[in-house]
């Protein structure tokens, strides 16, 4: 496929072909880069159920996750993995999903216990989602109730493996079927439902906007959408003064 990219500097449109790398030393750095990425991971626990129980065994001496080069990281911002840990309710399946938009791509999540494949035996209850990956995309479910510290790293393990291999990709899914995410979100949270990331205009940053990018639910989405408040901090000079 030929694509028309226009230079930075002249401001000339040449037709480039995408292709794959041919130069052995651009492939050998990128296997590098791989390497380090899949090597040093800062991962989010959001602790929603019981199975977060099982992460101190697994951060700590016995386990000792940091030998993988996986570490906690309290920031969304600065996050690799988000790492959700049982079953999650409604209230909290929106924070989770404002903290997954916030996390710098690429981004990747675990689903711990079996509640966050299917909704484990909270599956008729009324308060919780069943499948973490209606609402955004998962790239390893550790399924058990709970499950182990030894499967917690197993996990984490393929994880990296994916990541060093190229093949952890699935957070471009979230840009390339945002329609389909946001439907479920809707679904749940009604159709007023919004988000403070525009995640339209990062599809088009990361070269992600596809055909399923856009659809009925963002249409319903552009129809709902409130402006983004700037926050606004007072500091009343006079009246803290008169506090000292
Ligand atoms: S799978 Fe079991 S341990 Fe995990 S969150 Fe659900 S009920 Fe709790």
């Amino acid at each position: 496929m030929t694509e028309l990219i226009k230079t930075p500097r002249t401001g000339e449109t040449l037709p480039v072909k995408a292709g794959k790398r041919t130069n052995p030393l651009a492939n050998v750095f990128d296997e590098l880069v791989r390497f380090a990425q899949s090597r040093s991971l800062f991962m989010l626990h959001y602790c929603t159920g019981c199975g977060a129980i099982e992460l101190p065994p697994s951060m700590t001496s016995r386990f000792d996750m940091e030998r993988l080069g996986i570490q906690p990281m309290v920031s969304p911002r600065q996050a690799d993995i988000l790492l959700v840990t049982g079953y999650v309710s409604v209230k909290t399946l929106k924070r989770i999903i404002l903290t997954y938009e916030q996390m710098g791509s690429p981004k990747y999540v675990i689903g711990i216990c079996s509640c966050t494949v299917n909704g484990g035996m909270y599956w008729q209850s009324y308060a919780t989602a069943k499948k973490l990956n209606d609402y955004m995309p998962v790239d390893i479910y550790i399924a058990g109730c709970m499950p182990r510290p030894e499967a917690v790293i197993a996990g984490l393990r393929e994880l990296m493996e994916n990541i060093r291999q190229g093949k952890a990709d699935s957070w471009k899914d979230y840009y390339r079927h945002y329609d389909h995410y946001l439907g479920h979100q809707q679904r749940l949270f009604g159709e007023t439902w919004q988000t403070p990331t525009d995640v339209i205009a990062e599809a088009r940053h990361y070269g992600l906007f596809g055909p399923d990018t856009l659809g009925t639910h963002t249409a319903l989405l552009e129809q709902h959408q409130r402006p983004l408040e700037a926050l606004e901090m007072k500091v009343d000079i006079p009246e803290l003064m008169a506090r000292r």
